[in-house]
């Protein structure tokens, strides 16, 4: 069957940037399982999955107006170091912020006596995608599945372990070395257990 909006749709994907280096790759672990039309990939992709179907292969380079956004300087602000009040806090940590968007990963890119600069832009920000996609399964999404927004699996209904709990696109590979999570969790961060992987999944997560 064709992707449609609400398929439950399985991909393998490697994401790459204008060097060529690699982002994020399903290679050698499970495939993204997504539901088409929540919002979950980056916009640009999902548009371009609607009509694939199972075995489909392509490539496909995402602009970042269309990825994670242009990088905006706005962005970037000096915030009173209280605010971090008796957090360690160093240059090239991340947190998740609570901001009118929601929650956003920020990083903390200056630490100084008065301030600490931080950039809520996107990791991704500013940078071209480019997606290499199979298409491995669609399906139907499930009536629940539908009203939740996201894929359940097998047989674990809607706990905690979703497969986009899995889908660390925003922290592939871009320098956290010690956890790859750290970009959604860490400090002063209030999500318990799982959640806090949640924001690694793209655009859509859990919208209970
Ligand atoms: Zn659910």
């Amino acid at each position: 069957m064709k992707i449609t909006h609400l398929s439950v749709v399985t991909l393998d994907y490697t994401v790459s940037d204008d060097a060529g280096e690699v982002l994020d790759t399903t290679e050698g672990r499970e495939p993204l399982v997504y539901l088409q039309g929540s919002g979950f990939l980056v916009p640009g992709l999902e548009s371009a999955l609607y009509d694939r179907e199972e075995g489909d292969s392509f490539e496909l380079t995402v602009p970042a107006m269309d990825a994670y956004g242009e990088y905006e300087e706005s962005l970037v602000q000096d915030v009173p170091g209280e605010l971090f009040d008796g957090m360690e806090v160093a240059e090239g940590d991340t947190f998740v912020a609570d901001t009118d968007d929601g929650h956003r990963p920020v990083t903390i890119v200056e630490v100084s006596e008065d301030f600490v600069k931080v950039d809520a832009n996107h990791p991704l920000a500013g940078m071209d995608l480019h997606f290499k996609v199979t298409v491995q399964g669609v399906r139907a999404a499930t009536a629940e599945e539908i009203a939740h927004g996201h894929v359940h699996g097998d047989d674990e209904g809607c706990g905690h372990h979703h497969h986009h709990a899995h889908g660390e696109g925003c922290c592939g590979g871009h320098g956290h070395d010690d956890d790859d999570h750290e970009c959604c969790g860490g400090k002063g961060h209030a999500h318990d257990d799982d959640d806090a992987h949640e924001c690694c999944g793209g655009h859509g997560g859990c919208k209970h």
